[in-house]
């Protein structure tokens, strides 16, 4: 289809003009810089060859039900694909974006939102029960209680798991609106159901055929469910934000970070829960003081963490309707209102019709089959894009989002080889207390360079909210953190803390990293007092591991 052109010849009204590939000879006088970024520009007209020297099928077909054209076509309008596809609208390109389902994909409807939503209702569970501590205490038919105990305050707080579940659906309901008023304000069009490719600039959506020059697939994830018998009777993470009332007891079967996050949701708020994990501990690929402080602050607490567990089977009792679960151990865990399974996530292909494209996906064994995508984003057909969930790569809005506006800054920005940075990706697992990572864990770290090169500082405290606690200080929760240096400058490589504001703490320290900050930056900022966050920028040589800090803590 001619574009923004008008031309000067009487076509026959039969006809249409289709759109030639951009290796064609129609295309080689474009402007260079358009050359390079891959843009469709029309050429120059009337062309400097009679037109009648071209092969007529290029040139001129048939009337037939042509696709409508664009220049950009994403599919899925979650993080990445609505970030991209707005973007590359601003540079004036025409866009559209292809959705299945509510927009904002998963971060939105079943992710990063409801899951903070929740979070936030959890710690301010916990606030109410700590609220005794601070002189807080019930008036009315309570008033008179021991306001030192726990037990006192938490008994005058009822709740209300329905209330917030109805005003988070609401709060994501107007999200979803607020995405497609700005879909519209940047002119992307809206195409409604799912696509599935039918050639490799091709796609179906509802019975009608569109093209575009360049097609992004950014359809991001869905929850795994493992093959054991009963799985029905079990829910997902999507599951979770469905259900209707606060169960009383609880299994949640996993070890990652939703995992996690969602069992500590349903702790805080008084269910009798118990995380099941498949090895020694949650969050195996964090660092390890992260992992020990998190699972003191559960085991402290009183959720049950069981080690070494597989899931083999689920049973529903009739009449009482609770479940079991049994292990693979051949032990049984009984008496659940809700079994939450958080195994893993797979990406979201199975509609894509990728094998019409010919685009390529991770293979071998064990593959969950993501996208193969190089660092540009393309996938192996031209013209053709993948980021965020459906790569797999780093699973999270924030890098889905970057991924999406540098391809879009790519292709139609004119940034050549521009691209998203997935190193030092800083990331927050909403657990109780938070915890904040950003680089290399100490085992990354001493795998990667000599003992020689690395000073390794931890510090363990109790963060002065609980300062005035009647409680012994043993049973007051710690705050942990670790800085990861390298060589004789001492460049920050990773940064880890678990505590108390450690999720709003870390931004700031992220960009530090990014800008490859030291220890003596660290040293040479003024702490703000009194924070924990202080902490980061006094770490003391007492700190240290290895002979150095045996030293430092010597002369204590
Ligand atoms: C419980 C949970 C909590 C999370 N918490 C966080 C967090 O705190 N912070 C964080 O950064 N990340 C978090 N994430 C991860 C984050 O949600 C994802 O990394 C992010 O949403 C990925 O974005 P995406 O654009 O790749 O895909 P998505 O956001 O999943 O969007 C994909 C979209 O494509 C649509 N789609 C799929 N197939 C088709 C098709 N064939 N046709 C049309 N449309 C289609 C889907 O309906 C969906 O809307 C969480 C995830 C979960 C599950």
């Amino acid at each position: 289809m001619w574009r923004g052109l008008t031309l000067p010849l009487p076509l026959p009204t039969s006809c249409t003009l289709v759109k030639i590939s951009a290796t064609h000879p129609l295309c080689l006088n474009k402007p260079a810089a358009a050359q390079k970024r891959n843009r469709f520009v029309m050429p120059e007209y009337p062309p400097p060859y009679p037109i009648s020297s071209l092969p007529p099928p290029l040139l001129l077909l048939p009337q037939t039900d042509t696709p409508q054209h664009f220049d950009y076509l994403v599919i899925g309008g979650g993080s990445g694909g609505v970030a991209s596809a707005r973007r590359a609208a601003s540079y004036g390109a025409k866009v559209a974006l292809v959705e299945s389902k509510a927009l904002g994909g998963t971060c939105v409807n079943v992710g990063c939102v409801p899951k903070k939503v929740m979070f936030n209702t959890a710690i301010l569970a916990e606030h109410m029960q700590e609220a005794g501590h601070f002189g807080f205490y019930k008036k009315g038919p309570l008033a008179g209680v021991d306001t030192h105990g726990k037990e006192a305050v938490r008994e005058t707080f009822g709740f209300d798991w329905k209330a917030i579940k109805d005003a988070r659906d609401a709060y994501v309901h107007r999200l979803n609106g607020i995405y497609s008023t700005l879909l519209k304000n940047s002119k992307v069009e809206l195409l409604e159901g799912i696509a599935k490719f039918t050639g490799p600039q091709t796609v179906m959506v509802g019975g009608k055929e569109y093209s575009a020059d360049h097609i992004l697939i950014a359809t991001g994830g869905k929850p795994i469910m493992p093959h054991i018998p009963g799985v029905e009777h079990c829910i997902h993470s999507d599951g979770f934000f469905a259900l209707e009332e606060m169960p009383k007891r609880v299994a949640v079967v996993g070890a990652g970070y939703i995992a996690v996050e969602l069992a500590g949701v349903f702790h805080s708020l008084g269910a009798d829960t118990n995380l099941f994990v498949r090895y020694d501990g949650p969050l195996r690929p964090f660092d390890s003081l992260l992992r020990e402080t998190l699972m003191k602050e559960m085991s402290s607490t009183g959720l049950h963490l069981h080690k070494h567990c597989t899931p083999a089977g689920v049973v529903k009792e009739e009449g009482t309707g609770k479940l079991s679960l049994a292990l693979a151990s051949g032990e049984v865990h009984e008496g659940f209102d809700v079994i939450l399974l958080a195994v893993g996530r797979s990406p979201e292909t199975e509609a894509l019709g990728l094998d019409a494209a010919g685009v390529a996906t991770v293979g071998g064994p064990g593959s969950k089959g993501y996208i193969k995508a190089d660092a540009h984003q393309n996938t192996s057909v031209p013209g053709v894009y993948a980021l965020g969930d459906v790569c797999g790569k780093v699973e999270l809005t924030p890098m889905a989002i970057a991924a999406g506006r540098r391809l879009a800054d790519r292709l139609f920005g004119g940034m050549e080889g521009v691209k998203a940075d997935y190193n030092d990706v800083p990331t927050v697992v909403f657990s109780h207390p938070p915890i904040g990572t950003v680089g290399l864990t100490e085992a990354e770290a001493r795998e990667k360079y000599e003992e020689k090169d690395l000073k390794i500082y931890t510090s363990r405290f109790v963060n002065l909210f609980y300062g005035p606690w009647t409680v012994p200080p043993e049973k007051k929760p710690k705050t942990a953190m670790k800085l990861i240096c390298v060589g004789p400058e001492e460049r920050v490589v990773g940064l880890h803390v678990i505590g108390m504001g450690a999720d709003e703490m870390l931004q700031g320290f992220a960009v530090a990293m990014k800008k490859g900050c030291t220890k003596t930056d660290l040293d040479a900022t003024l702490a703000i007092h009194p924070t924990a966050a202080e902490e980061f920028v006094t770490l003391a040589p007492w700190g240290l591991s290895g002979k150095e800090g045996e030293k430092a803590r010597a002369k204590l």
